[in-house]
């Protein structure tokens, strides 16, 4: 059994969110993705990506790990289409971390900088790698954290759902234990809370919401320069344990 819950919150900076989310625990489909563009299109493009993902996993029946990748690179195509169709919304886009959970496996499709974290053993593991400048090309040229966190480069894409007619999506299969956590959040939450944050956060004792409201807390306490997402899902064990001796 998987319980779940997300949240959302423009943070103090931006007029608006451009994060879109889905939880589906029927299905087993939880996503995040972090939409770009001027003009309302970011909030297209994510929204774009949640839809359909939601309507090929639904369509699909029994879904698999391909389906998932295969309904993210529906996404990218559909997001081209709706571009074309509006001039407004001419290259907008979108990160996508989603997740088909069927236990004890969790499959992971991700596109761009927003990340998926496994909390397993009181650790906590980030499970995707960002599609960004930073990570593919600026650690690789030996610049420093610090020089990495002011770079004019820091937060620019090499990949996103909706910006070429081709999309590389990264897909991976992680096994949940009864109490493991999976985290899902756009950048908002990330880029500005550390990794000790989060963990601390999440080994405390409390309720998925809780824990939700105290992630969006923490980045709105570091001036929460973005749209922040954040969705946990939990592997709260077999619902069909044994019954007591004695049980009907
Ligand atoms: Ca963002």
């Amino acid at each position: 059994m998987i319980n779940s819950y997300g949240m959302s919150d423009v943070g103090l900076v931006r007029n608006s969110n451009e994060d879109s989310y889905i939880l589906d625990p029927e299905k087993g489909l939880f996503v995040v993705a972090d939409g770009m563009g001027g003009a309302q299109a970011g909030e297209t493009a994510s929204r774009i990506a949640v839809e359909t993902l939601s309507a090929e996993i639904h369509r699909a029946g029994n879904a698999t790990p391909e389906t998932l990748v295969h309904a993210v690179e529906l996404a990218n195509e559909n997001i081209r289409g709706a571009a074309e169709r509006n001039p407004a919304h001419a290259g907008m886009g979108t990160t996508v971390v989603a997740v088909l959970v069927q236990l004890p496996k969790a499959y992971i499709a991700s596109v761009g900088d927003s990340r998926g974290y496994l909390w397993t053993h009181r650790e906590l593991f980030c499970v995707t790698s960002d599609d960004t400048w930073v990570n593919q090309v600026g650690r690789g040229l030996g610049l420093s954290d610090e020089q990495l966190r002011k770079h004019p480069y820091r937060n620019v894409l090499t990949r996103a759902v909706g910006a070429e007619d081709r999309i590389e999506v990264k897909a991976q299969e992680i096994e949940l234990l009864p109490g493991d956590l999976l985290l899902l959040c756009s950048d908002g939450l990330h880029s500005v809370t550390g990794e000790d944050a989060l963990l601390e956060i999440l080994e405390k004792p409390g309720s998925l919401q809780q824990k939700c409201e105290q992630l969006i807390a923490a980045a709105l306490a570091r001036g929460a320069p973005d749209n922040i997402t954040t969705i946990l899902v939990e592997h709260v064990g077999d619902a069909e344990a044994p019954l007591e001796d004695g049980a009907p």
